[in-house]
């Protein structure tokens, strides 16, 4: 570690200035830190989010869940509301890492990191989530940009996402044993709108699978999942998995997410 000032703000509007002014805001610490004591990343100033309370907890405001940055993976996972109306969201965050990681990580730091094998940004891609700022709202459409990379601005902070409650929808999570993370994980969801389907941990970034969602509006089923072949162009490839492999698991997973749905 190196020298850097901690400042400890009460209210979102303090935490705002201070990161308007160049500190790198602090959440659960669990990417952060590491990445700190790799000298990966060298902040002079950090805030910590951590005693703002109106960034903690869930609501339900009309048809959707809005769950604050700072809640910690562990509450989502045990929220009674999450587990009734999304219960595929309270089990994905149930399966992050492990019980450290998910009694420190939160949902605001997970989906502002946007590692390219994080959990969350396939549930709230897959679900259609609306991510709240400092300054506005970006839908999840428009806020994965790349590996580690988002819509967010220098000194924007997220404040709560707000999950639109699908018919139905799950998370299947194939693990990286090392790592914990997702070496590919997929998220269905049957909306109001139709079905999505995210992908994690096979690419540079998460992402909608077109024609994973054409062939299940078109027909429900585990055949129907079954019949798109997965382009492995654009997968990555690693020691862990070639992108073929990838694409084979995004088919299996989806096909095991489908066969979830309708069981
Ligand atoms: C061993 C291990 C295993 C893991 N396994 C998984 C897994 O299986 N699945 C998974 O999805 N994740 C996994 N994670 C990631 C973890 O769940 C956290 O979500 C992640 O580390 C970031 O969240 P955090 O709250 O710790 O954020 P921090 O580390 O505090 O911050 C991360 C980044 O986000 C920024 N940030 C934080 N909060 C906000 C905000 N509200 N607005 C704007 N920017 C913000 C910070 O400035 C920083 O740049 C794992 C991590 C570890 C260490």
């Amino acid at each position: 570690m190196y020298a850097f000032t901690l400042e400890r703000p009460q209210t979102v509007a303090d935490a705002s200035r201070l990161a308007a002014g160049g500190a790198k805001v602090l959440a659960g610490g669990q990417t952060l830190l590491a990445s700190m004591k790799l000298r990966l990343s060298q902040p002079g100033q950090l805030a910590d989010l951590s005693g703002i309370k109106e960034l903690v907890g869930v609501c339900r405001e009309g048809n959707a869940l809005v769950i604050g940055a700072m809640t910690r993976h562990i509450d989502v996972a045990n929220h009674p509301e999450v587990r009734a109306l999304i219960p595929g969201l309270a089990d994905l965050a149930a399966h992050i890492g492990d019980r450290q990681v998910r009694a420190m990580g939160t949902l605001g730091g997970s989906v502002a990191n946007n590692d390219p094998a994080a959990c969350y940004p396939s549930a709230v891609l897959a679900l259609g989530a609306t991510i709240h700022t400092t300054s506005r709202k970006i839908a999840a459409d428009d806020f994965f940009q790349g590996m580690f990379t988002t819509a967010l601005q220098d000194g924007e902070l997220i404040t709560a996402i707000s999950f639109p409650i699908p018919t139905r929808s799950v998370y299947m999570k194939f693990l990286q044993p090392a790592s914990r993370f997702a070496l590919v994980g997929v998220y269905v969801a049957q909306t109001g709108s139709g079905v999505r389907v995210a992908v994690t941990g096979a690419a540079s970034c998460v992402f909608r699978h077109a024609g994973l969602e054409s062939a299940l509006n078109r027909s429900f089923t585990v055949a129907s999942a079954a019949s798109v072949a997965i382009d492995p162009s654009d997968l990555n490839a690693d020691i862990h998995a070639s992108a073929a492999y990838r694409a084979n698991l995004i088919s299996v997973q989806t096909q095991r997410a489908v066969a979830k749905l309708l069981a």
